[in-house]
């Protein structure tokens, strides 16, 4: 079993099965409120919501910045659930350490040292992804940066790698997670959102990553997914959420994983 990390008192590993969940991107307080309230009382356990995005183009909705994290602050406020939120440049870590309650780093940002130092240093907890071409030997080596910080509190994160494949966005190393199972007893989460790149295939691939042991989810929910400014192809609809919860959960409790959300709350399967 993996070691426990707690994300501001929520746990990830150890037989907790986490489930984050939130829009790829903060686009504004109505829909990162709307998109929260959604994803809480289907039993996510912590909130996703990105304010600095790392795009293919820099024409592109690069994020809110600063004024997205208040948003991520009053929906933590009105939901109770923590947030992750996406660090690409060591600058932001001013503005994030002492609201974030983990970072996350982004698969174009694993092989960054410098940026997983700084992270290492300001002691959060971290979900790290894994590269689009990187081995799983390099993403335990990039967890290392962060580790020989004297910060332990490492979550790894597959989410697809670049294969010849181009009927979906990536392929999931549904293999990589038993392996890293084995390898390390850092907690491992599967995103199936960017993995796909397809709303259909959200679902069945994070069955899959449950049982392959996964230690938990992290998907990406809109309100409205045809407007997203970001990822809307691959995102659950918000009132779609709480199905696709209940279905992952009854994996997650046939693997012998402690549940908690929600459904378990009022005694559903
Ligand atoms: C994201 O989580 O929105 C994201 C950009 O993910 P990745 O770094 O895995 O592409
Ligand atoms: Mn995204």
């Amino acid at each position: 079993m993996s070691d426990v990390i707690h994300i501001a008192g929520s746990p990830v590993g150890g037989g907790h099965f986490a489930l984050i969940a939130g829009p790829c991107a903060v686009e504004s307080r109505a829909m990162m409120m709307t998109t929260a309230l959604a994803v809480c009382d289907a039993g996510a356990t912590v909130l996703r919501g990105g304010v600095y995005k790392p795009r293919s183009s820099p024409h592109a909705f690069q994020g809110l910045g600063v004024e997205g994290i208040a948003m991520l602050d009053e929906a933590r406020r009105h939901t109770g659930l923590p947030f992750v939120t996406e660090v690409t440049d060591p600058r932001q870590l001013d503005h994030l350490v002492g609201v974030a309650d983990a970072l996350q780093v982004g698969a174009r940002n694993m092989h960054n040292g410098a940026l997983l130092t700084e992270i290492g240093r300001c002691g959060l907890p971290v979900i790290l992804k894994r590269g689009l071409a990187a081995t799983i030997d390099e993403l335990l080596l990039a967890a290392e940066y962060v580790l020989c910080q004297d910060n332990p509190n490492v979550v790894l994160c597959e989410r697809g790698i670049r294969t010849f494949e181009t009927a979906y966005r990536f392929t999931l190393d549904v293999a990589a997670v038993a392996v890293l199972r084995e390898r390390t007893a850092l907690p491992v989460l599967v995103d199936p959102s960017h993995a796909a790149g397809r709303r259909d295939l959200v679902l069945p691939l994070s069955l899959a990553a449950v049982a392959a042991g996964a230690d938990g989810l992290i998907v990406e929910v809109h309100p409205d997914p045809p407007t997203a400014l970001c990822d809307g192809p691959q995102s659950l609809y918000a009132a779609d959420v709480a199905a696709y919860a209940r279905d992952v959960r009854r994996v997650a409790r046939a693997m012998g994983s402690c549940v908690s959300g929600a459904a378990t709350a009022v005694g559903q399967t």
